[in-house]
Order: C-alpha cells, then sequence, then structure tokens
C-alpha cells in the first residue's frame, strides 16, 4: 500500500481518480481549496479510513508524508482559469514548486496534470510530443497555457537537478460524469443545454476541431504513467485521436438526449485553438495505452450522469 497525495482531487478528474486509487488498496490524500471541485465529488469516500482530506491551497507550502503524488490541481475550464489569471499562474507555477519541493524531501514520485493547451494553437497536426507549440504569450488563455508551460519546466529541472522522479502527462479535453455543470466546457454545456431544453451554444461556427476521451480512459493513462521505469519521464500526450467537430458533437447530443435545443452561434472566444488531436504513439509504445471508450458509450454514462444530478 502506498500513500498518494493527490492535490484537485475533490474536482472532476482528481476525484475519478482518487476513487480509482483507493479501489487498487492504496491509502490517498486529497488536497483541494474546493475553487472549482466540490465535496460532493468525494462524499462517498469520506467514511473510508483510507481516504483523507485536506483544505489547502497549493500556491502554500505542504508538510505531509508520501510516496506518490499527482499534481491536478487547477481550474481547467477557461471561464474559471480566466476568473483570476494571476491566481491560475501562482497555482501553477508556486502549485508545482510546492509540489516537487515536498516530492524532493519524501523521495516521492510525482505526475503533473499538464495540457495539450501547451500546443496553443497548433501548426502542427496531429500535436506529437515533440512540436514546441504556438502559444500567444499575451492573450486570454496564456494565463493558463503558460503557466502549464512552466510547470512542465519546473519538473524538467526538479529532475535534472535534484534527481527528482517526475511524469509529465499532457491531457487532451476530457470528459464524464462529475463535471461541473456550471464548468462552461463544451461536453457539460452542451448536455446541460440539451436536458434543460435551451438553446445550444456553438462559439465561431463549428468548425473547429477537439478529440475526446472519457475521463475512466485517462485515469488508466495517468497510474500507467506513473508505474512507467523512472527512466521514463513524459512528456506523454493522454488522450482520444478521434477528432470531430464542435457542430457534430453538438448534433450527437441533441439526438442522444432527444432534446428539442436549437442550435445558436456565438462569437468565437479569442485565441480559441482551431483543431486539437493527439499523436499517442509513444503512449501506445511507453504505456501500452490506448483509449478504450467510444463515444457513444462515454456520452450515455455522462448524460445519465447529468439526467441524475439536474
Ligand atoms: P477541475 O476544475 O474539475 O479540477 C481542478 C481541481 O483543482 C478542483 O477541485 C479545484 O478546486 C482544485 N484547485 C484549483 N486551484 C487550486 C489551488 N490553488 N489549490 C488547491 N486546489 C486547487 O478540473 P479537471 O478537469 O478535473 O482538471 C484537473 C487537472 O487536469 C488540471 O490540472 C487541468 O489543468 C488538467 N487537465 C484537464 C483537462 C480536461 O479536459 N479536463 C485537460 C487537460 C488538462
Ligand atoms: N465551445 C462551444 N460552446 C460552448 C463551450 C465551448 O462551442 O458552450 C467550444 C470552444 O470554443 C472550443 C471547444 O468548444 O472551441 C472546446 O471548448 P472547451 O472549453 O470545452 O475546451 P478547450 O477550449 O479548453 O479545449
Amino acid at each position: 500500500m502506498k500513500r498518494i497525495l493527490v492535490t484537485g482531487g475533490a474536482g472532476f478528474i482528481g476525484s475519478h481518480l482518487c476513487e480509482r486509487l483507493l479501489s487498487l488498496g492504496h491509502e490517498v490524500v486529497c488536497l483541494d481549496n474546493y475553487f472549482t471541485g466540490s465535496k460532493m465529488n468525494i462524499i462517498h469516500l469520506m467514511h473510508n479510513p483510507y481516504f483523507e482530506l485536506i483544505r489547502h491551497d497549493v500556491t502554500m507550502p505542504i508538510y505531509v508524508e508520501t510516496d506518490e503524488i499527482y499534481n491536478l490541481a487547477c481550474p481547467a475550464s477557461p471561464i474559471h482559469y480566466q476568473y483570476n489569471g494571476i491566481k491560475t499562474i501562482k497555482t501553477s507555477v508556486m502549485g508545482a514548486i510546492n509540489t516537487l519541493g515536498l516530492a524532493k524531501r519524501t523521495k516521492s514520485k510525482i505526475l503533473q496534470a499538464s495540457t495539450s493547451e501547451v500546443y496553443g494553437d497548433p501548426e502542427v497536426h496531429p500535436q506529437n510530443e515533440a512540436y514546441w507549440g504556438n502559444v500567444n504569450t499575451l492573450g486570454p488563455r496564456a494565463c493558463y497555457d503558460e503557466g502549464k508551460r512552466c510547470a512542465e519546466t519546473l519538473f524538467m529541472n526538479y529532475h535534472d537537478q535534484n534527481k527528482v522522479r517526475i511524469k509529465i502527462a499532457r491531457i487532451f479535453n476530457t470528459y464524464g460524469p462529475k463535471m461541473n455543470s456550471h464548468d462552461g466546457r463544451v461536453v457539460s454545456n452542451f448536455i446541460v443545454q440539451a436536458l434543460k431544453g435551451k438553446d445550444i451554444t456553438i462559439y465561431g461556427d463549428g468548425s473547429h476541431t477537439r478529440s475526446f476521451q472519457y475521463v475512466d480512459d485517462l485515469i488508466d493513462g495517468l497510474i500507467k504513467l506513473m508505474d512507467t521505469p523512472d527512466s521514463f519521464t513524459g512528456p506523454v500526450n493522454l488522450g482520444n485521436p478521434i477528432e470531430i467537430t464542435i457542430s457534430s458533437l453538438a448534433h450527437t447530443i441533441i439526438k442522444m438526449t432527444g432534446s428539442k435545443s436549437k442550435i445558436i452561434y456565438l462569437p468565437l472566444p479569442q485565441d480559441d485553438p482551431k483543431q486539437r488531436k493527439p499523436d499517442i504513439t509513444l503512449a501506445k509504445r511507453e504505456l501500452d495505452w490506448s483509449p478504450k471508450v467510444d463515444a457513444e458509450t462515454g456520452l450515455a454514462k455522462t448524460v445519465e450522469y447529468f439526467r441524475r444530478v439536474l
């Protein structure tokens, strides 16, 4: 049994990770400041004696004994990370410094939840890990993108200088149950709008693309990455390479929910990436990982979840 710290553990991905790590027989310490996460995501774990919850902000130093750390703390939805850009950068950068310092002291292995946003609005398609990206340092997404890029740099510096055992996962768009219904990301927005009979809000003309992975696949990938030999640090893409347009996502969700919602078109936010699709050759080779859950199954489970909570 290992003692594993999950920062951002009360969030969407973090809560699924805490659940899985407990089911694998580990002790889990979940740390969160509840900015975008919620105790409701982990309330069912509270009775478990191997689960502990700490209300804490990763911008402050952390003292806890651990074997492994998953650093997920950071708002992930554009509306939330842009709400207070300075705080978002502090969370990524100081959160990385504090968790890396902890890993150095406790000799823990540490995994960083990085993002496909490090590729910005990509000029290389699909995106592989060798691509350096195309990020506007001054745009509205920069607080998130540059914070995550700097965190990757810090991870590599701690690895090179202090021999900290690191893993960097570049996570592509992920969806599933426990997304916050007010989160603002496209899958939750469209499902909530469809179920409530409200207008489906496509930003732009709907021709831009994303590649969506179901959360269970991501959790498999994160755990496999943590278990790779120390010589493998990543970065490694974790995402589903099936690319779709936002317009086709809207039509699929309308059909699945039997909704009478109309589609409306709103302005595309500044610097919104036009296309995104992971090259997962590296993950296949090094982790023996590829996504298993198809869109029909994943979306059906997510719709069922939102029907229950709304
Ligand atoms: P989320 O917003 O649901 O979860 C983030 C969690 O971090 C929340 O519980 C929030 O309260 C907590 N948090 C935020 N700032 C904090 C701070 N300063 N101190 C402590 N806790 C803090 O988002 P998510 O989708 O679960 O994303 C989890 C991680 O995965 C994030 O680091 C995100 O950047 C990364 N990621 C997610 C996606 C995706 O599609 N969901 C894609 C790429 C990367
Ligand atoms: N999007 C949309 N309508 C919405 C929310 C998002 O058309 O109600 C678009 C958004 O402009 C982007 C894509 O869907 O092109 C994915 O947005 P999301 O915020 O989920 O993730 P990210 O932009 O970070 O990939």
